[in-house]
Protein backbone atom coordinates (compact mmCIF):
# COMPACT_ATOMS: atom_id res chain seq x y z
CA UNK A 1 0.00 0.00 0.00
CA UNK A 2 1.63 3.43 -1.30
CA UNK A 3 1.77 6.06 1.87
CA UNK A 4 1.99 9.54 1.40
CA UNK A 5 3.35 12.07 4.00
CA UNK A 6 2.39 15.64 3.59
CA UNK A 7 4.40 18.01 5.65
CA UNK A 8 2.91 20.98 6.22
CA UNK A 9 1.87 23.82 8.89
CA UNK A 10 -1.17 25.90 10.25
CA UNK A 11 0.71 29.02 9.64
CA UNK A 12 -2.27 30.95 7.67
CA UNK A 13 -5.37 28.73 6.25
CA UNK A 14 -3.56 27.71 2.94
CA UNK A 15 -1.15 24.81 3.60
CA UNK A 16 -3.63 22.75 5.73
CA UNK A 17 -5.85 23.69 2.67
CA UNK A 18 -3.92 22.72 -0.54
CA UNK A 19 -2.57 19.46 1.98
CA UNK A 20 -6.30 18.83 3.00
CA UNK A 21 -6.93 19.41 -0.72
CA UNK A 22 -4.60 17.17 -2.36
CA UNK A 23 -5.62 14.33 0.54
CA UNK A 24 -9.21 14.97 -0.61
CA UNK A 25 -8.23 14.63 -4.10
CA UNK A 26 -6.13 10.82 -4.15
CA UNK A 27 -8.86 9.67 -1.94
CA UNK A 28 -10.97 10.57 -4.91
CA UNK A 29 -8.55 8.85 -7.57
CA UNK A 30 -7.91 5.48 -5.83
CA UNK A 31 -10.71 3.53 -6.39
CA UNK A 32 -9.12 0.57 -4.95
CA UNK A 33 -8.62 1.98 -1.45
CA UNK A 34 -4.24 1.51 -2.03
CA UNK A 35 -3.41 4.80 -0.88
CA UNK A 36 -3.17 6.22 2.55
CA UNK A 37 -2.09 9.65 3.19
CA UNK A 38 -0.50 11.77 6.29
CA UNK A 39 -0.76 15.07 6.70
CA UNK A 40 2.24 16.17 9.76
CA UNK A 41 2.35 19.68 11.07
CA UNK A 42 6.07 19.57 10.85
CA UNK A 43 6.00 23.27 12.99
CA UNK A 44 4.29 21.51 15.70
CA UNK A 45 5.82 18.25 15.93
CA UNK A 46 9.01 19.17 16.08
CA UNK A 47 8.52 22.67 18.00
CA UNK A 48 11.94 24.24 16.60
CA UNK A 49 12.27 27.73 17.52
CA UNK A 50 11.94 30.31 16.59
CA UNK A 51 9.53 28.41 13.66
CA UNK A 52 7.13 26.63 16.16
CA UNK A 53 5.70 30.81 17.43
CA UNK A 54 4.93 31.24 13.46
CA UNK A 55 1.40 29.55 13.78
CA UNK A 56 1.04 31.94 16.91
CA UNK A 57 2.25 35.26 15.10
CA UNK A 58 0.77 35.02 11.52
CA UNK A 59 -2.36 36.78 12.02
CA UNK A 60 -0.79 39.33 14.97
CA UNK A 61 2.06 40.01 12.84
CA UNK A 62 0.40 40.17 9.47
CA UNK A 63 -2.65 41.98 10.82
CA UNK A 64 -0.92 44.74 12.68
CA UNK A 65 2.45 44.97 10.97
CA UNK A 66 2.39 43.35 7.03
CA UNK A 67 5.33 45.37 6.29
CA UNK A 68 7.33 43.42 9.17
CA UNK A 69 6.25 40.16 7.59
CA UNK A 70 6.92 41.58 4.44
CA UNK A 71 10.02 43.06 5.42
CA UNK A 72 11.21 39.89 6.81
CA UNK A 73 9.79 38.30 3.25
CA UNK A 74 12.94 40.34 1.43
CA UNK A 75 15.35 39.88 3.60
CA UNK A 76 15.46 36.69 4.14
CA UNK A 77 15.72 36.29 -0.28
CA UNK A 78 19.17 37.09 -1.20
CA UNK A 79 21.12 34.27 -1.49
CA UNK A 80 23.95 34.90 0.94
CA UNK A 81 21.31 35.23 4.01
CA UNK A 82 19.10 32.44 2.46
CA UNK A 83 22.08 30.47 2.60
CA UNK A 84 23.44 30.93 6.11
CA UNK A 85 19.30 30.35 7.55
CA UNK A 86 19.29 27.27 5.52
CA UNK A 87 22.66 26.22 7.42
CA UNK A 88 21.25 27.08 10.48
CA UNK A 89 17.91 25.49 9.87
CA UNK A 90 19.67 22.40 8.97
CA UNK A 91 21.60 22.48 12.99
CA UNK A 92 18.95 23.41 14.21
CA UNK A 93 16.29 21.58 12.74
CA UNK A 94 17.58 18.76 11.10
CA UNK A 95 18.36 15.81 13.79
CA UNK A 96 14.43 16.82 14.94
CA UNK A 97 13.34 16.55 11.50
CA UNK A 98 15.42 13.04 10.79
CA UNK A 99 13.53 11.69 13.74
CA UNK A 100 9.99 13.05 12.50
CA UNK A 101 10.53 11.17 8.85
CA UNK A 102 12.40 7.98 10.73
CA UNK A 103 8.81 7.59 12.87
CA UNK A 104 6.73 8.50 9.36
CA UNK A 105 8.30 6.05 6.98
CA UNK A 106 6.42 7.19 4.06
CA UNK A 107 6.87 5.81 -0.21
CA UNK A 108 6.74 9.51 -0.86
CA UNK A 109 7.15 12.70 0.83
CA UNK A 110 5.47 15.95 -0.33
CA UNK A 111 5.94 19.60 1.36
CA UNK A 112 3.41 21.86 1.44
CA UNK A 113 5.39 24.74 3.18
CA UNK A 114 8.16 26.64 2.09
CA UNK A 115 10.31 26.12 5.51
CA UNK A 116 10.44 22.09 5.21
CA UNK A 117 12.14 21.95 1.32
CA UNK A 118 15.67 21.31 1.15
CA UNK A 119 16.19 20.43 4.58
CA UNK A 120 14.02 17.35 5.27
CA UNK A 121 14.80 16.58 1.42
CA UNK A 122 18.38 16.82 1.75
CA UNK A 123 18.23 14.35 4.66
CA UNK A 124 15.74 12.12 2.84
CA UNK A 125 18.40 11.59 0.56
CA UNK A 126 20.46 10.23 2.76
CA UNK A 127 18.32 8.14 5.29
CA UNK A 128 16.14 6.99 2.67
CA UNK A 129 17.62 7.68 -0.94
CA UNK A 130 14.99 5.44 -2.92
CA UNK A 131 12.33 7.69 -1.40
CA UNK A 132 10.69 10.98 -4.39
CA UNK A 133 10.85 14.25 -2.48
CA UNK A 134 8.07 16.43 -3.92
CA UNK A 135 7.06 20.12 -3.54
CA UNK A 136 3.98 21.98 -3.98
CA UNK A 137 4.68 25.69 -4.23
CA UNK A 138 1.56 27.02 -2.39
CA UNK A 139 1.78 30.62 -2.75
CA UNK A 140 0.83 32.01 -6.31
CA UNK A 141 3.59 33.98 -7.64
CA UNK A 142 6.02 35.95 -5.80
CA UNK A 143 7.16 32.86 -4.33
CA UNK A 144 10.22 32.99 -1.47
CA UNK A 145 13.40 31.26 -2.80
CA UNK A 146 13.11 28.76 0.52
CA UNK A 147 10.36 27.14 -1.98
CA UNK A 148 12.47 25.67 -4.29
CA UNK A 149 15.33 22.71 -3.74
CA UNK A 150 16.82 21.90 -6.93
CA UNK A 151 17.05 18.06 -5.56
CA UNK A 152 13.40 17.87 -5.58
CA UNK A 153 12.24 14.85 -7.77
CA UNK A 154 9.29 17.48 -8.76
CA UNK A 155 8.18 20.65 -8.04
CA UNK A 156 4.62 21.62 -8.87
CA UNK A 157 3.72 25.77 -9.05
CA UNK A 158 0.69 27.76 -9.93
CA UNK A 159 1.87 30.20 -12.41
CA UNK A 160 4.67 30.82 -15.30
CA UNK A 161 6.73 33.28 -12.62
CA UNK A 162 6.78 31.06 -10.45
CA UNK A 163 8.41 28.52 -12.68
CA UNK A 164 10.36 31.50 -13.57
CA UNK A 165 11.91 31.52 -10.06
CA UNK A 166 12.39 28.15 -10.32
CA UNK A 167 14.22 28.30 -13.07
CA UNK A 168 16.16 30.74 -12.16
CA UNK A 169 17.05 29.08 -8.60
CA UNK A 170 18.21 26.43 -10.92
CA UNK A 171 15.40 23.74 -10.68
CA UNK A 172 15.93 21.15 -13.58
CA UNK A 173 12.95 22.55 -16.07
CA UNK A 174 12.19 18.60 -16.70
CA UNK A 175 11.13 18.88 -12.84
CA UNK A 176 8.89 21.60 -12.95
CA UNK A 177 5.40 21.34 -13.85
CA UNK A 178 2.59 24.29 -14.10
CA UNK A 179 -0.48 22.39 -12.19
CA UNK A 180 -2.09 25.49 -10.39
CA UNK A 181 -2.80 25.66 -6.54
CA UNK A 182 -4.45 22.80 -5.36
CA UNK A 183 -8.22 23.26 -4.15
CA UNK A 184 -10.88 21.92 -2.54
CA UNK A 185 -11.97 18.94 -5.34
CA UNK A 186 -15.83 20.37 -4.46
CA UNK A 187 -14.83 23.57 -6.78
CA UNK A 188 -14.86 21.52 -9.78
CA UNK A 189 -18.25 20.36 -9.36
CA UNK A 190 -19.74 23.92 -8.18
CA UNK A 191 -23.49 24.02 -8.95
CA UNK A 192 -24.56 26.50 -11.65
CA UNK A 193 -27.41 27.49 -9.90
CA UNK A 194 -27.19 30.88 -7.77
CA UNK A 195 -30.97 31.40 -7.30
CA UNK A 196 -30.97 27.90 -5.44
CA UNK A 197 -28.02 28.16 -3.17
CA UNK A 198 -28.89 31.69 -2.14
CA UNK A 199 -31.84 30.24 -1.04
CA UNK A 200 -29.91 27.73 0.78
CA UNK A 201 -28.21 29.89 3.52
CA UNK A 202 -31.20 32.28 3.89
CA UNK A 203 -30.11 34.95 1.33
CA UNK A 204 -32.35 37.27 -1.00
CA UNK A 205 -32.74 35.75 -4.55
CA UNK A 206 -33.20 38.73 -6.16
CA UNK A 207 -29.99 40.69 -4.79
CA UNK A 208 -26.13 40.28 -5.72
CA UNK A 209 -24.51 38.61 -2.54
CA UNK A 210 -21.32 39.69 -1.75
CA UNK A 211 -19.25 37.36 0.13
CA UNK A 212 -16.37 39.16 2.41
CA UNK A 213 -13.45 36.84 3.82
CA UNK A 214 -10.14 37.71 5.93
CA UNK A 215 -9.22 34.15 5.57
CA UNK A 216 -9.01 31.53 8.20
CA UNK A 217 -8.25 33.90 10.99
CA UNK A 218 -10.75 36.70 9.81
CA UNK A 219 -7.87 39.43 9.43
CA UNK A 220 -8.21 43.02 7.96
CA UNK A 221 -10.68 45.69 8.30
CA UNK A 222 -13.75 43.53 7.69
CA UNK A 223 -16.25 45.76 9.45
CA UNK A 224 -15.44 48.88 7.77
CA UNK A 225 -15.86 46.83 3.97
CA UNK A 226 -18.70 45.78 5.46
CA UNK A 227 -19.85 49.34 6.61
CA UNK A 228 -18.94 50.64 3.23
CA UNK A 229 -20.64 47.95 1.29
CA UNK A 230 -24.14 48.19 3.35
CA UNK A 231 -24.17 51.80 2.52
CA UNK A 232 -23.45 51.52 -1.00
CA UNK A 233 -26.73 52.26 -1.85
CA UNK A 234 -27.18 49.65 -4.26
CA UNK A 235 -29.33 46.59 -4.07
CA UNK A 236 -26.80 43.95 -2.54
CA UNK A 237 -26.52 41.25 0.09
CA UNK A 238 -23.29 40.59 2.41
CA UNK A 239 -22.43 37.48 3.84
CA UNK A 240 -19.14 38.15 6.20
CA UNK A 241 -17.02 35.28 7.02
CA UNK A 242 -15.14 36.52 9.99
CA UNK A 243 -13.01 32.88 9.98
CA UNK A 244 -11.57 32.33 13.77
CA UNK A 245 -12.26 35.87 15.21
CA UNK A 246 -14.90 35.02 16.97
CA UNK A 247 -15.22 39.05 18.60
CA UNK A 248 -15.25 40.09 15.44
CA UNK A 249 -18.00 37.53 14.80
CA UNK A 250 -20.19 38.49 17.57
CA UNK A 251 -20.07 42.45 17.23
CA UNK A 252 -21.11 42.09 13.52
CA UNK A 253 -23.61 39.65 14.16
CA UNK A 254 -25.63 42.15 16.58
CA UNK A 255 -25.27 45.13 14.16
CA UNK A 256 -28.31 46.55 12.28
CA UNK A 257 -27.42 46.29 8.66
CA UNK A 258 -29.18 48.85 6.04
CA UNK A 259 -28.80 45.48 3.69
CA UNK A 260 -29.42 41.80 4.36
CA UNK A 261 -26.17 40.79 6.06
CA UNK A 262 -25.59 37.22 7.86
CA UNK A 263 -22.08 36.62 9.48
CA UNK A 264 -20.39 33.45 10.22
CA UNK A 265 -17.55 32.11 12.19
CA UNK A 266 -15.34 29.53 10.25
CA UNK A 267 -16.78 27.71 7.65
CA UNK A 268 -16.44 24.37 6.38
CA UNK A 269 -18.69 24.24 2.81
CA UNK A 270 -16.92 27.56 1.45
CA UNK A 271 -17.49 25.85 -2.14
CA UNK A 272 -21.18 26.40 -2.00
CA UNK A 273 -20.87 29.92 -0.08
CA UNK A 274 -18.74 31.08 -3.33
CA UNK A 275 -21.43 29.36 -5.36
CA UNK A 276 -24.04 31.33 -4.17
CA UNK A 277 -22.14 34.66 -4.05
CA UNK A 278 -21.79 37.15 -6.90
CA UNK A 279 -18.47 38.67 -5.36
CA UNK A 280 -15.86 37.83 -3.47
CA UNK A 281 -14.18 40.92 -1.71
CA UNK A 282 -11.03 39.47 0.55
CA UNK A 283 -7.26 39.66 1.14
CA UNK A 284 -4.86 38.43 -1.36
CA UNK A 285 -4.70 35.20 0.48
CA UNK A 286 -3.95 32.50 -2.52
CA UNK A 287 -6.33 29.99 -1.73
CA UNK A 288 -9.57 32.34 -1.29
CA UNK A 289 -8.02 33.69 -4.49
CA UNK A 290 -7.88 30.47 -6.50
CA UNK A 291 -11.17 29.24 -4.92
CA UNK A 292 -12.74 32.57 -5.96
CA UNK A 293 -11.72 32.23 -9.55
CA UNK A 294 -13.00 29.02 -9.67
CA UNK A 295 -15.91 29.81 -9.17
CA UNK A 296 -15.92 32.49 -11.51
CA UNK A 297 -16.07 35.41 -8.72
CA UNK A 298 -14.87 38.69 -9.81
CA UNK A 299 -12.75 40.17 -7.10
CA UNK A 300 -11.91 43.08 -4.78
CA UNK A 301 -8.60 42.62 -3.19
CA UNK A 302 -8.58 44.04 0.31
CA UNK A 303 -4.79 43.82 1.73
CA UNK A 304 -2.03 41.94 0.58
CA UNK A 305 1.57 41.11 2.73
CA UNK A 306 4.29 43.16 0.97
CA UNK A 307 6.47 41.06 -0.87
CA UNK A 308 4.80 37.73 -0.47
CA UNK A 309 1.42 38.50 -2.02
CA UNK A 310 2.41 41.50 -4.02
CA UNK A 311 2.13 39.19 -7.24
CA UNK A 312 -1.04 37.84 -6.59
CA UNK A 313 -2.58 41.43 -6.93
CA UNK A 314 -0.97 41.81 -10.28
CA UNK A 315 -1.69 38.35 -11.25
CA UNK A 316 -6.21 38.98 -10.39
CA UNK A 317 -5.98 42.77 -11.30
CA UNK A 318 -3.54 42.50 -15.06
CA UNK A 319 -5.78 39.50 -15.80
CA UNK A 320 -8.71 41.95 -15.29
CA UNK A 321 -10.28 39.22 -12.72
CA UNK A 322 -10.54 42.54 -9.91
CA UNK A 323 -9.73 45.28 -8.82
CA UNK A 324 -7.48 46.58 -6.07
CA UNK A 325 -9.35 47.83 -3.16
CA UNK A 326 -7.51 49.35 0.08
CA UNK A 327 -10.12 51.07 1.68
CA UNK A 328 -13.48 51.00 2.19
CA UNK A 329 -14.21 54.10 -0.42
CA UNK A 330 -12.38 51.84 -2.92
CA UNK A 331 -15.06 49.23 -1.94
CA UNK A 332 -17.65 51.32 -2.71
CA UNK A 333 -16.25 53.12 -5.84
CA UNK A 334 -15.49 49.61 -8.00
CA UNK A 335 -19.05 48.33 -6.93
CA UNK A 336 -20.64 51.13 -8.18
CA UNK A 337 -18.45 49.79 -11.63
CA UNK A 338 -19.86 46.36 -11.33
CA UNK A 339 -23.33 46.83 -10.39
CA UNK A 340 -25.79 49.76 -10.54
CA UNK A 341 -29.66 50.01 -10.10
CA UNK A 342 -30.54 47.58 -12.04
CA UNK A 343 -28.25 44.86 -11.24
CA UNK A 344 -24.46 44.08 -13.21
CA UNK A 345 -23.02 46.15 -15.66
CA UNK A 346 -21.40 44.28 -18.43
CA UNK A 347 -17.92 45.13 -16.65
CA UNK A 348 -19.44 42.07 -14.19
CA UNK A 349 -19.72 39.98 -17.00
CA UNK A 350 -16.18 40.61 -18.64
CA UNK A 351 -14.30 40.54 -14.94
CA UNK A 352 -16.88 36.96 -14.20
CA UNK A 353 -14.95 36.00 -18.01
CA UNK A 354 -11.76 36.95 -16.78
CA UNK A 355 -11.91 34.91 -13.93
CA UNK A 356 -12.84 31.51 -15.60
CA UNK A 357 -9.88 31.99 -18.28
CA UNK A 358 -7.29 32.25 -14.70
CA UNK A 359 -9.56 29.28 -13.02
CA UNK A 360 -7.61 25.93 -12.24
CA UNK A 361 -10.43 24.28 -10.53
CA UNK A 362 -8.67 20.66 -11.29
CA UNK A 363 -5.60 21.06 -9.91
CA UNK A 364 -5.49 18.83 -7.05
CA UNK A 365 -6.65 16.20 -9.13
CA UNK A 366 -3.62 16.65 -11.82
CA UNK A 367 -1.10 16.90 -8.68
CA UNK A 368 -3.14 13.92 -6.92
CA UNK A 369 -2.41 12.09 -10.46
CA UNK A 370 1.37 13.15 -10.17
CA UNK A 371 2.09 12.02 -6.83
CA UNK A 372 -0.09 8.48 -6.70
CA UNK A 373 2.16 7.75 -9.57
CA UNK A 374 5.62 8.88 -7.91
CA UNK A 375 4.89 6.62 -5.33
CA UNK A 376 3.55 3.76 -6.83
CA UNK A 377 6.13 3.93 -8.88
CA UNK A 378 8.70 4.25 -5.46
CA UNK A 379 6.75 1.01 -3.74
CA UNK A 380 6.96 -1.00 -6.72
CA UNK A 381 10.94 -0.63 -7.31
CA UNK A 382 11.53 -0.93 -3.12
CA UNK A 383 9.52 -4.53 -3.74
CA UNK A 384 11.68 -5.53 -6.64
CA UNK A 385 14.87 -4.49 -5.08
CA UNK A 386 13.30 -6.55 -1.40
CA UNK A 387 12.96 -9.46 -4.08
CA UNK A 388 16.91 -8.95 -5.48
CA UNK A 389 18.06 -9.41 -1.75
CA UNK A 390 16.03 -12.37 -0.66
N1 LIG B 1 -11.28 29.16 4.88
C1 LIG B 1 -12.25 28.25 5.28
N2 LIG B 1 -13.19 28.68 6.16
C2 LIG B 1 -13.22 29.94 6.65
C3 LIG B 1 -12.24 30.87 6.23
C4 LIG B 1 -11.28 30.44 5.33
O1 LIG B 1 -12.28 27.09 4.86
O2 LIG B 1 -14.10 30.25 7.45
C5 LIG B 1 -10.25 28.66 3.95
C6 LIG B 1 -10.30 29.35 2.59
O3 LIG B 1 -11.36 28.79 1.82
C7 LIG B 1 -8.89 29.05 2.08
C8 LIG B 1 -8.04 29.09 3.37
O4 LIG B 1 -8.96 28.98 4.45
O5 LIG B 1 -8.83 27.76 1.51
C9 LIG B 1 -7.26 30.40 3.51
O6 LIG B 1 -6.13 30.30 2.71
P1 LIG B 1 -5.46 31.55 1.99
O7 LIG B 1 -4.32 30.99 1.20
O8 LIG B 1 -6.46 32.32 1.24
O9 LIG B 1 -4.95 32.50 3.16
P2 LIG B 1 -4.01 32.31 4.42
O10 LIG B 1 -4.95 32.10 5.57
O11 LIG B 1 -3.11 31.11 4.18
O12 LIG B 1 -3.24 33.58 4.51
Amino acid sequence: MPHILILMSDTGGGHRAAAEAIQHAIGRLDDKNEFTVELLDFIKETAIPPWDRLGRIYKPAVDHASWLWGAGFKATSPWPIRKSLTALNATVAGPKMMRLLRKHPADLVVSVHPLSTSVPGRILRRIRPEVPFVIVVTDLVTTHPFWYWKGADATYVASEEARDRALRLGVPASKIEITGLPIDVRFQELPDRKEEMKREYGMPTDRAMLLLIGGGEGMGNLEGFARAIASSGLPLSLMVVAGRNEKLRRRLSTTAWEIPVQVTGFVRDMPRRMAAADVLITKAGPGTLCEGLAARLPIFITGFIPGQEEGNVRWITENNAGRLTLTPDDVTIALHGLFDKKGPTPLYDDAQEAAARLARPEAAITVAERLMALASGALTRKQDNGKHEK
